[in-house]
Parts: structure tokens; sequence; C-alpha cells
């Protein structure tokens, strides 16, 4: 998959721009707070998914004006296709917020992009899989499986769907006790929801696990290991069928059951998942340093990306977004030597240490505005 070109109006704080990139490395430096982390964040929107930085599509208009475009042609699977999205803030007569086009062609939702534009994004927002709590690990597993597997999107509403089912019965019991009656239907139903999304999640663990160990020790010159320990309770769950997984949970809803009357929510199951990282065996977040940590994202970056590769034959888009700021030397060299065939952008205040690269780009961006190509 390779990005030709994108045009950007009234994207946040850029009026008008329009890049037209290499099929390599693509460095996008320049002083802070110029843009280069919003153009980066016009390219990933095109995969469908929600802004890495948590925006609202009406943050994203630059203020004082009713509406953005971005625009691109990309080359997938050798065929030449183009996709715009247009965003109003509301203002305007139309009170559509949104219209997305796919060849020129409109599509219901941006959604719908998904699976025709692939991208992987680091940018230092990412950093909080390591630091933070399990809800930005889940969150990482549901947007990488759903990339590769657009069923298990449906998997994860119904799981949703179900438990909050439960959880309002489960509160509503003290006022209404004959409801238990509906308890024993509600977690059968919420057990099956439960087994597919902890099926898909463990397998994917299992098949990225050895991929971010090998990208891992690659960027720590062989000096540190690395780990990642899918816990959902069961032991092993990716040597289990999904038919196993089904009866753990069933079992644990009844197990669990009173507790769960008492807290008024459902104590165990997916929504409680986690996803370990270990260096040299230990927790990363409690032991590993700035660079242990970053570097340990970027290995699960690399390692969703190989993923995305081997499942759909299409090679995404990496999108690198402030990634060499606390490497050293040689972490940094590993990366940019081993992003072959791969379509790259990133962003960083110079392009000094690209400039031993072979082929590619530097686009200096300064208040939004592109002031300076450079091939090399
Ligand atoms: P850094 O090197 O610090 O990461 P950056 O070049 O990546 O900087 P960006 O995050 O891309 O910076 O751009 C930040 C600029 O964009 C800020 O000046 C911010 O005020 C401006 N900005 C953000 N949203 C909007 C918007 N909706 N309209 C206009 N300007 C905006
Ligand atoms: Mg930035």
């Amino acid at each position: 998959m390779k990005l030709e070109s994108i045009e950007l109006t009234n994207f946040r704080n850029i009026q008008s721009l329009q890049l037209e990139a290499a099929p390599g490395v693509n460095v996008i430096y320049g002083e802070n707070a110029q843009g280069k982390t919003n153009l980066t964040e016009a390219i990933w929107l095109f995969t469908g998914a929600k802004s890495f930085r948590g925006a609202k599509d009406k943050e994203l208009i630059r203020f004082g004006e009713t509406c953005c475009k971005s625009k691109i042609h990309f080359c997938s699977e050798l065929r030449k296709q183009t996709a715009s999205i247009q965003l109003f803030s509301g203002e305007m007569a139309s009170a559509k917020t949104k219209e997305v086009f796919l060849n020129e062609l409109p599509l219901e939702s941006s959604s719908e992009l998904a699976g025709q534009f692939y991208a992987v994004v680091f940018s230092p927002a990412h950093l909080s899989l390591v630091r933070e709590g399990p809800s930005f690990r889940r969150k990482f597993l549901d947007t990488a499986i759903s990339q590769i597997l657009p069923r298990y999107d449906h998997y994860l509403h119904e799981y949703q769907r179900i438990l909050l089912q439960r959880n309002t019965l489960l509160k509503d019991l003290a006022r209404f006790p004959q409801l238990i009656d509906t308890m024993e239907i509600w977690e059968e139903h919420l057990s099956k929801a439960a087994a597919a999304v902890v099926f898909c999640r463990a397998r994917y663990v299992n098949r990225i696990r050895p991929k971010a160990a090998e990208v891992y020790e690659g960027i720590s010159s062989g000096k540190e290991q690395f780990d990642l320990h899918y816990l959902c309770g069961i032991k092993q769950p990716e040597e289990r069928p999904r038919d196993d997984i089904r009866e753990f949970f069933l079992q644990e809803y009844r197990r669990t059951r009173s507790a769960d009357i008492e807290r008024g929510a459902t104590l165990c199951g997916p929504h409680r998942d986690d996803l370990e990282f270990l260096v040299n065996g230990m927790p990363m977040k409690l032991y590993g340093s700035q660079g242990q940590q970053r570097s340990g994202v970027l290995a699960l970056k690399m390692a969703e990306c190989s993923m995305v590769e081997e499942v759909t034959s299409e090679t995404p888009i990496v999108l690198l977004d402030d990634v060499m700021s606390e490497l050293d030397a040689g972490r940094r060299d590993y990366l940019l030597n081993h992003l072959e065939n791969r379509q790259v952008f990133v962003t960083c205040c110079d392009d000094e240490s690209f400039r031993g690269l072979k082929e590619g780009k530097s686009f200096l961006i300064q208040a939004g505005h592109l002031m300076d190509i450079k091939a090399f």
C-alpha cells in the first residue's frame, strides 16, 4: 500500500497543503507546534479509525472555519484509488457533519474505509499502552484485531450489549428479586459472547508475540528480551477451543454471581483483560526505562504491521510521530534500516538523522505550510 499524495484544506492549523509522497521514507520535520502531527493524523483518519489523539471530528476543523477537507490518492493491490473526508462544523445549513467518498462514491461512514486503506501509527500518546491502565491495551487489541478481522467488531459489540444487560439486571434485582430466574439465560449468552472475544484476542497475541520479540531484540541489539502476556483469567487460552472458553466463563459467572449482585457489576470477563509487557521477564510498566518503554511499544506496532501484511497481503503505511526522541543512536539506526518495502511517514524536529538514507523525501513544515521539499 502506498500513499501517493494528500491534499488538505482547513485541517487543524493546515490551511492548504498538497504533498506528493515518496514510496519509501517521508520525513516531516519542523519546529514544535507547526503541524507535523496534524498531517500524520490526517493520513491516519483514512484507515477509518478514530483520531489517535482522541480528537472529536469538529476539533479537526481549522479554527474559525466551518468545514475541512482531506483527500488522498493511494495505491493498493496495484490499483489506484482515491478517498476523501469532509467534515462540517454543523453551523452550515446542511445537517451533515461528515461526508466520506471512496473512488468518488459516497460511503455511509468513515469506518467503511477500514479494510481499504491500511496504516499503523506510533505516537507519543501510544506510550500510554505501557504506562497507563489496561483499558489502553484492550483498545489496542480491539483496534488491531478489527483491522484484520472485521467480524471481531461485531463480537465486541455483542459482548458489550449483553454485559450491559446483565449489569442492569444485577442492579434491578434489589427491587425485583424474581428477575433472578432470567439470570441463567443472560449468563449463557454472555459466556458465548465473552468466548468469541477472548478466543480472537488470545490467538492474536499468540501470533504477534514472536514478531514483537524479534523486533525488540533487533532494536536493543540483542541485549534485552521482550515478551507479551495476555491476561484473561484462563491459562493458555490460545490453546483452548472456543467451547472450553465459553464453559470457563459460564462457570465463572455462576461462581461470582452473589459478589456481582452485591457490587451491581460483572467482575470477570474480557472487559477486565490486560496485556502485560515484559522486558527481561520483568513488568515493563514498573521497571522499564523511557527508552525501553518506547522500544516496547514500537516493537508491538511493528508486529501489528507484520500481522496486517500476513493476513491481507497489503503492506500498511507506517506513521511514526515523534519516535526518535528517547532512542539512542543504535536503536534509531535499527529502526530506520528495518522499514524496507514499507512506506513510512516520520515526524521529527530536524531531518539530520535521515540524511544517510538512500531514498526518500523530506518536507519542512512551518505554521501548517510546506516550506521546503528535498529528495534524498
Ligand atoms: P510538536 O513537534 O510539538 O509535536 P507538531 O508540529 O506535531 O509539534 P501539531 O500537533 O501538528 O504540532 O500542531 C499543533 C498546532 O496546531 C498547534 O499550534 C495548535 O494550536 C494547532 N491546532 C490544533 N488544532 C487546530 C485547529 N482546529 N485549528 C487551528 N489550529 C489548530
Ligand atoms: Mg507533534
